[in-house]
């Protein structure tokens, strides 16, 4: 394991909020957003609203950013996120997940508490200057982020659908050249 586990979930649900945005646009719905909560298993407040949704989608370009930030850019936004939010670390054990940080209450907006669980995951990630897990899809034509938790470092697509896509195009080119 890369990080801390509470470290990487969260990175991998802020990748997976980033990339929604991506065309076609897969968190349209408050439908979409209730099976994104439950995918990465969020606890606390939910209230299946359009403004909690509209709260949401507003914050993917922001989590773009600071996933595509390079390292002293990644800083400031941690740091503007967390004093926005009145951060305020505690280690909190609850429903099966074992000791791990929260920084602002359960029943803040959805939006406010994914925001300042990124902004914490990413802390993990400056410090030890980790920040090369963190790139582009390097499909052709996709801007996905990709975050690469793997032992060896391999993780280049944001998404088996790219992998594969470039699989099937790598396969192609061979077949033509021959
Ligand atoms: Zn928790
Ligand atoms: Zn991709």
């Amino acid at each position: 394991m890369a990080f801390a586990h509470d470290t990487e979930s969260a990175l991998l649900a802020a990748v997976a909020l980033a990339n929604s945005a991506e065309p076609p646009d897969t968190l349209e719905t408050v439908a979409s957003l209730e099976e994104f909560f439950e995918e990465h298993r969020y606890s606390g407040s939910h209230a299946r609203t359009r403004e909690e949704l509209d709260e949401v989608r507003a914050l993917r370009p922001r989590l773009r950013e600071l996933l595509t930030a390079d390292r002293d850019e990644a800083v400031a936004h941690v740091n503007a996120m967390l004093f926005e939010a009145g951060a305020l670390p505690r280690l909190v054990r609850h429903d099966g997940w074992d000791w791990h940080l929260h920084a602002v209450e359960p029943d803040r907006p959805l939006a406010t508490r994914i925001a300042v669980e990124t902004a914490m995951a990413m802390i993990d990630v400056i410090r030890p200057d980790e920040m090369s897990r963190l790139g582009i899809c390097a499909a052709d034509g996709c801007a996905g982020v990709v975050v690469d938790l793997s032992r060896n470092r391999s993780r280049r697509f944001c998404s088996t659908t790219c992998g594969n896509r470039e699989a099937v195009a790598a396969y192609r080119a061979r077949q033509t050249r021959t």
